[in-house]
């Protein structure tokens, strides 16, 4: 399997190379050059397998070979084996025909771990039989920074830097990014919102001095490993209700698009989706742009669901890929329009092709507090924000086949906002009830990427 860049002009990479860049070259993101299709009868297969079983048979035919099938077993073993879930994904259901999958029961209580905790054991893998060194930098809304902490904590030859919006992000994100001790693992507050900590980490990587003096890597979900590994529970929901024989649909709460552009590749490789909705909260960039085909960013406004608070989207880079025909020229053209103009007009005819694959809706912050109440009465389950954008959201799409919302962080990770629609705080599970005992340690950093560089070549120099 071949690694391909939405831009069309950097180098083709192998899965392993891909795994270990993250941006690629000449600014895009890496995608695989052909998608693998599971027939009828391998997904039918599926009834039944437990999580681990069904990631393997989802992500080995994009791995080539990277790993032997044993290799790769134990890496997927090692990466779920601290959920505090025996089922990893379990399904409860909302509804006659909705049901929530809670993607919230791995280490740092959101979907980002499904992802991180096993992109964590197959660098570590990699980098132990190259003897390798790297230097990974990520930008965080809050959640990816706590599951890359826990993920990279202790490894022998990974640094890992994390920036994240000071200020912006939940008192118990902030603790699960600054309370680790291990020395390999640095919290860097940045001035500014998400947006900005990304554009920073991007001009890191844009910066090919640097990105080689440090052997950059990244682990925001421009890296390809992570998405894929969002595929899996794609399937292992349908499955459980009945794909390949009965579609599904599913409504994803989204920010950076990485967790929905894996429902979209798990559609290409023939899981059988109807529909696949993207939900937003008031930074709606992506509800408008499905709309109106117009992206035009218009700033980040602070919300209660504040892993959404997003508006350039790194992954609807790789929507826009396809939809324009994989022609990486026109998506180079649009990303320098974004750069210089803040914004781009999405042709006809790729804009059909995304209304094809994609619904769209959009909450408001009122709209959240209401759905939060409302599913708390109506069920007993309490719905983080973010889950409760998805929520509400989804119940505007539902239809004859059953609907799968996406609930991608424990109420626990929110509890002000869950507080302020209840009434009552929910609790930490047992396993992290220490986490506001434990000394913080991070670093207030300037919205500059010289300090920044130099910062990161002194703490790697040590
Ligand atoms: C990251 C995150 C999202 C958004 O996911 P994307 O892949 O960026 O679209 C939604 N909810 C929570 C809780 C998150 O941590």
């Amino acid at each position: 399997m071949r690694y391909i860049s939405t831009r069309g002009a950097a180098p083709i990479l192998t899965f392993e190379q891909a795994m270990m860049t993250g941006l690629a070259r000449d600014g895009g993101l890496y995608l695989p050059e052909t998608i693998p299709h599971l027939t009828h009868a391998q997904i039918a297969d599926l009834a039944g397998a437990n999580y681990e079983e069904t990631a393997f048979a989802v992500m080995r035919p994009y791995m080539g070979d990277t790993f032997t099938d044993a290799e790769f077993r134990g890496l997927i073993a090692a990466a779920y084996k601290g959920f505090g879930h025996a089922a990893r994904a379990p399904m409860v259901q909302l509804g006659a025909n909705h049901f929530l999958l809670e993607l919230f029961h791995g280490p740092t209580l959101a979907f980002k771990d499904f992802a991180m905790q096993l992109i964590g054991q197959m660098m570590q893998a990699s980098l132990t039989k190259s003897g390798q060194r790297i230097t990974i930098v990520g930008a965080t809304s809050g959640d990816t920074g706590s599951a890359a902490m826990e993920a990279f904590r202790g490894l022998a030859n990974v640094d890992l830097f994390i920036l994240y919006p000071h200020g912006r992000v939940s008192d118990v994100q902030r603790r699960q990014m600054t309370t680790p001790a291990e020395a390999n693992v640095h919290a860097l507050a940045i001035d500014g919102d998400f947006d900005v900590a990304q554009a920073r980490v991007k001009d890191m990587f844009n910066d090919f001095a640097f990105r080689d003096g440090v052997n950059l890597a990244g682990v925001n979900s421009i890296n390809w490993a992570r998405v894929l590994a969002q595929v899996v529970y794609y399937f292992y929901a349908a499955v459980a209700l009945g794909a390949p024989h009965r579609p599904v649909s599913f409504t994803v709460p989204t920010g950076n698009f990485g967790d929905i552009f894996a429902g979209y590749i798990a559609r290409q490789m023939g899981l059988p989706i109807e529909k696949l909705v993207i939900a937003t909260n008031q930074n709606d960039i992506l509800d408008r742009a499905i709309k109106s085909g117009g992206y035009h960013g218009t700033g980040v406004r602070a919300s209660i669901s504040p892993s959404m608070d997003i508006q350039v989207s790194s992954n609807f880079e790789r929507a826009l890929f396809y939809a324009y025909g994989s022609d990486g020229a026109a998506i180079a053209a649009l990303m320098e329009e974004l750069k210089t103009a803040g914004g781009f007009t999405i042709s006809q005819g790729a804009l059909g092709r995304l209304r094809d694959a994609f619904a769209s809706g959009a909450c408001s912050e009122e709209q959240t507090l209401t759905t939060i109440q409302n599913s708390f009465a109506q069920t007993g389950e309490v719905l983080c924000p973010h889950s409760a954008v998805g929520v509400h959201v989804a119940m505007d799409h539902q239809g004859r086949v059953p609907m799968i919302t996406l609930a991608t962080a424990h109420p626990a990770k929110f509890p002000d906002a869950v507080q302020r629609a209840i009434g009552t705080r929910p609790a930490l599970p047992p396993r992290m009830a220490d986490l506001f005992d434990r000394p913080e340690r991070m670093t207030r950093v300037p919205n500059d990427l010289a300090a920044l560089q130099s910062l990161i070549r002194e703490r790697i120099a040590r």
